[in-house]
């Protein structure tokens, strides 16, 4: 049921687009296909919070046995990210300090430790001044745990993604077993459940559905539908501002 585009759609204003919710529920997936059909700009914040992961396990600030995330502070400022766009792949990279991560910040390591270092305040507040720069201009889908919440609290369509963890975890299982990963689906499980836990109770813009925010169950949802219905009410909104 795709809605007809108004011949004047590409002269309309643009709005933000904040897609928060469980680890492991498609965000990514659909808010990436939504940016590409309104031409707007698509920014996965997950992705910087697993660089910021992956830079404190390679200085040992946490995996390893002297664990200190707190430390991991001091360094912050020597911690640069930025988003490359791979225009054969057609989506962005994350680059830490000049090198892509794009790999490595999917491992199931990476979000083994990832809520952890996600809740320190400092942390929280670098990579939220950072989204908020790359949204001055509206025309952006980001999605995350905090955008509708916290970084843009003004977006114009909130959407908050929920589907059972078993779902969850068996599309988090296929797809690393996809790319090659040797994991059990109970690991898998047992990660998704622990990331909703801390995300859920830490002190700092813990996720929680924004009050004008759509609730999106897609346990039982194909892409394509899921599709389909951010794109209405995308469209929706888009026509009228
Ligand atoms: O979206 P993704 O699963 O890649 O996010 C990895 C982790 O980063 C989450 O489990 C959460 O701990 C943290 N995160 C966050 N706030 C965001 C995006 C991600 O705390 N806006």
């Amino acid at each position: 049921m795709p809605l007809r585009i108004s011949p004047y759609f590409w002269t309309m204003g643009k709005i933000t687009i904040a897609i928060d919710g469980y680890s492991s529920t498609g965000k990514s997936t659909i808010a990436k296909q939504l940016a590409k059909s309104l031409g707007y700009i698509y920014v996965d914040t997950g992705a910087m919070y697993r660089a910021v992961t992956l830079f404190a396990m390679q200085n040992g600030f946490i995996g390893g046995a002297a664990e200190n995330p707190g430390a991991l502070v001091q360094l912050l400022p020597k911690i640069h990210l930025k988003f490359v766009f791979n225009d054969a792949l057609g989506y962005s990279e994350m680059f830490l300090n000049g090198e892509n991560v794009e790999q490595e910040i999917r491992t199931l390591e990476v979000s083994r430790y990832v809520s952890k270092i996600a809740e320190i305040e400092q942390v929280r507040h670098k990579l939220v001044e950072m989204q908020r720069k790359m949204g001055t201009e509206k025309g952006i889908v980001m999605d995350g745990r905090d955008i509708g919440t916290v970084v843009f609290p003004d977006a114009e369509l909130k959407i908050f993604m929920t589907a059972s963890p078993d779902a969850r975890a068996a599309r988090r299982y296929k797809e690393l077993l996809e790319k090659g990963g040797n994991v059990s689906y109970e690991a898998v499980l047992k990660n998704v459940r622990e990331r909703d836990f801390i995300d859920s109770n830490r002190e700092f813009s813990p996720l929680r559905k924004a009050e004008d925010a759509i609730e999106f169950d897609n346990t039982d949802m194909g892409l394509k539908e899921q599709y389909e219905r951010m794109y209405h009410f995308a469209l929706r909104i888009i026509e009228k501002s």
